[in-house]
């Protein structure tokens, strides 16, 4: 799949790439104009073809001159391109500094530092439409959301996706704050989000409603497993997810053992010797 759309006036998503995963949707980049000015939201991959494609698209809509792009976490499909859209436009990056150092070293190879931090609440006017910085921590400790609210539109990036749960690494992500950014977001007034992958969330209260179940149900479904005994992280993945592709089961191993942090922080559960959880 590739392609670009106008999404609302002033709000183009570009989708270009591969997938992250076997019939994961490629991530999807903004290009977001008011009157004045134009800021593009995430750069996709680092991929030469993807590049030109974007540039293309960016020439062929007659957006105002890009003065800024935003990279809304340190992941590859979301900055690898931004040193290349860097040196296409001359705009400046930004991105929230928690993950500053990890964008610049893995994304930009140490050949260009971030311009700017983008702290909550920053504003970014672009004549008649405006975006303001949400810190959304969780899928990494510095991922950002950005919000319209001319248009009550969220760019949520992979913090809420209408095609799949979220994926929490152990590494870089932390569930306690997933949970309570996804509780923020309600307050947020947003009529619509536009993803990271996949379409559009267009009730935004419901799936938000749906993430947080989904999230409770699984810490259930843990210390449920646990009652019978310490297991591993593999052990629960059999219990728990039902007829997984193979191709997923070291992801689906990472978000248990992303769950178990949460539950030990939380004093439900430990860690044993061999790898193995117990409750508490
Ligand atoms: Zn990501
Ligand atoms: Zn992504």
């Amino acid at each position: 799949m590739e392609r670009a759309v106008e999404l609302e006036q002033g709000i183009h998503q570009l989708t270009f790439g591969r997938e992250p995963l076997p019939g994961f949707p490629p991530p999807n980049a903004y290009l977001v104009f008011g009157s004045d000015t134009a800021v593009l939201i995430d750069t996709g991959w680092e991929n030469e073809d993807d590049h030109r494609a974007r540039a293309a698209y960016i020439r062929e809509v007659n957006a105002p001159p890009v003065s800024e792009i935003i990279i809304t976490h340190r992941h590859p499909d979301h900055g690898g391109g931004a040193l290349h859209m860097h040196r296409e436009t001359g705009a400046p990056l930004a991105c929230h500094p928690n993950d500053r150092e990890a964008i610049e070293n893995d994304r930009l190879h140490g050949e260009l530092h971030v311009a700017d931090d983008l702290q909550h609440g920053d504003r970014r006017e672009l004549g008649g439409l405006s975006l303001e910085a949400v810190w959304a921590p969780g899928h990494t400790s510095g991922s950002l959301a950005l919000f319209a609210p001319e248009r009550k539109a969220l760019f949520t990036s992979d913090t809420v996706l209408a095609v799949s749960t979220t994926s929490i690494g152990p590494h870089d992500g932390n569930l306690a704050d997933y949970m309570r950014t996804l509780e923020m977001l309600k307050d947020v007034d947003a009529r619509i989000m536009y993803t990271g992958h996949g379409g559009p969330v267009k009730r935004p209260k419901a799936r938000l409603n749906a993430l947080i179940k989904h999230r409770h149900e699984r810490e259930q479904a843990i210390l449920n497993a646990l009652r019978d005994g310490p297991l591993s992280p593999a052990e629960l993945r059999v219990r728990i997810y039902k007829r997984l592709p193979q191709s997923r089961e070291r992801l689906a191993e990472r978000q248990l053992v992303t769950t178990l942090t949460k539950l030990i922080e939380e004093q439900a559960v430990v860690a044993e010797e061999n790898d193995r959880y117990a409750l508490r």
